[in-house]
């Protein structure tokens, strides 16, 4: 059985483990790493989690999952110093510990996939923009019409706006996937030679237009150069994400500094990411979309919610139902 699957984000990497003793699995992302939100950026000497900032785990089989690779030193507990605040004013602070513990990858967010894909046939820079059925094949198709292949079964792991995009209208689930609306984010990266004293790690910012901010330094195994990450609210980017990005990041620094009470005016680097399909509220229905007749499927954290451990989840129970087909 041949398998292509579109992305390499967790969600896909998590199928590709579990059909690749059973089935040929072809992974084809189009962008030049793996991880897909789980993203990780280096502009020397400071180093940022652009997307997903850390993970937690609830169910068994996620937990399951990360036993291994906390044992290798790829997942690693960030005991950070937690503050909430209203606005500009500290309501509160806590310290992550063992109790409830909150994950990253190591040294970053990326190294889950990286470790995960070493023996995966993954190509990079290959953005499928087309999906054709021809002589009880699929075949993929890239931005410059290159055939990248046939196969059985094809599955779309990309958010689910653009999993609509590449797949045929008469695959069974279309419309559910033009039916999960998920929402922008700003990633504002900011690195300072000179560290700012701050009594917190973490913060969850609300009724503000940024909502949360990472000191991406304080994470483990990160390097020593100070470095602050800073995320807009979903609501606040879905407004500005055709804005220009010197506007938007002049105006989440001057967020940041209004908030923290410090200056960030002055960061010696200064980047941003626009995140068009971030995150996704907790959605009500939650079934695998599996069209059998077609052999197309189509997997996210938008199944279910926005989070690592969902988009693990999604692609593991996609695995499951896909291999009693090949097995
Ligand atoms: C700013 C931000 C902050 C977040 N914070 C957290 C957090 O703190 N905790 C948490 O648990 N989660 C967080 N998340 C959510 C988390 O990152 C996601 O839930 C998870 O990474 C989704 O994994 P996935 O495999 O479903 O999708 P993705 O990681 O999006 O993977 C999909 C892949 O498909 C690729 N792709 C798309 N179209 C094509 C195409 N046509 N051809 C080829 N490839 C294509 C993309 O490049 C991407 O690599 C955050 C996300 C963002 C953006």
């Amino acid at each position: 059985m041949r398998i292509a699957i579109i992305g390499a984000g967790i969600s896909s990497i998590t199928i590709a483990q579990n059909l690749k003793k059973d089935a040929t699995v072809s992974i084809f992302e189009k962008s030049k790493s793996v991880g897909g939100r789980m993203a990780f950026r280096r502009s020397t000497p400071y180093e940022f989690d652009h997307g997903a900032q850390f993970f937690t785990a609830k169910g068994t089989i996620f937990k399951n999952f990360i036993k291994p690779l906390i044992k290798e030193n790829i997942i690693k507990r960030w005991d950070a110093r937690f503050a909430e605040f209203i606005d500009n004013k500290i309501l509160r602070t806590i310290s992550w510990n063992a109790e409830y513990p909150h994950y990253v990858g190591t040294p970053g967010m990326n190294s889950i996939a990286e470790y995960l894909s070493t023996e995966l046939s993954i190509k990079l820079n290959t953005k499928v923009n087309k999906v054709v059925h021809n002589a009880n094949n699929w075949e993929l198709f890239d931005d410059d019409s290159n055939n990248l292949g046939k196969f059985d079964w094809v599955i779309s792991t990309a958010p689910a706006i653009q999993s609509a995009e590449i797949l045929p209208v008469y695959f069974k689930y279309h419309k559910d996937l033009l039916d999960r609306k998920m929402v922008g984010c700003f990633s504002l990266m900011l690195g300072f030679k000179k560290p700012i004293s701050l009594l917190w790690d973490v913060a969850l910012i609300r009724n503000a237009d940024i909502s949360w901010i990472s000191i991406n330094s304080s994470k483990p195994d990160r390097g020593n150069s100070f470095s602050m990450l800073i995320n807009s609210t979903n609501a606040w980017a879905e407004d500005h994400l055709s804005d220009d990005s010197q506007s938007v990041i002049s105006y989440l620094q001057k967020e940041t500094t209004r908030i923290i009470g410090h200056d960030t005016g002055n960061a010696d680097h200064v980047s941003l990411k626009a995140w068009h399909y971030a995150n996704i509220s907790k959605q009500t229905k939650s079934d695998l979309l599996i069209d059998y007749d077609n052999k197309l499927a189509s997997c996210g954290d938008w199944i279910t919610q926005g989070r690592i451990e969902n988009a693990f989840e999604a692609g593991f129970l996609m695995a499951q139902e896909i291999n009693k087909i090949i097995k």
